[in-house]
């Protein structure tokens, strides 16, 4: 059973700060800021793709509430959704989840630098999105 897995089934105790029959989440141990959150499917899906799409308008309906608590309880002014949705990305633990991360500032925010398309590539891009 998964690391999140354990935590649902009670195996390993963690205080839920949202619960329904569909959605868990709970304080990540290891936070960017304190409040970060991460919200779950109960069930074990392993990235977003595997996770069914009446989950997903669950878990997305979970994040606005907690965001808004992340607001109006914790007084920060904004917070960031993060998926890191397969290990290339950075996923650790593969059972999906979505992060909520409070932020007090846009300077917190490590964003790498972005790239400029030559030309023909964008809309060759476009184009293999489109087929
Ligand atoms: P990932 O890199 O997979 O998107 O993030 C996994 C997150 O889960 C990390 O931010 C990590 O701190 C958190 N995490 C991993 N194990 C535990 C745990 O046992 N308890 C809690 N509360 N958070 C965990
Ligand atoms: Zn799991």
């Amino acid at each position: 059973m998964c690391i999140f897995c354990q935590i649902i089934a009670g195996e390993i105790p963690v205080k839920p700060v949202f619960e329904n029959d569909q959605v868990f989440a709970f304080l990540d141990h290891e936070p960017m800021n304190f409040g970060h959150v991460l919200v779950l499917p109960r069930n074990h899906y392993e990235n977003i793709e595997e996770t069914p799409v009446e989950v997903l308008q669950a878990i997305i309906a979970a994040v606005k509430e907690i965001g808004l608590k992340i607001k109006d309880k914790l007084d920060y002014p904004a917070y960031n959704v993060i998926v890191n949705n397969g290990p290339e990305a950075g996923q650790k633990v593969f059972h999906s989840h979505w992060h909520i991360t409070p932020r007090l500032d846009v300077g917190e925010i490590i964003w790498p630098p972005q790239k400029e398309y030559g030309p023909g590539e964008m809309e060759e891009i476009l184009e293999k999105l489109l087929s």
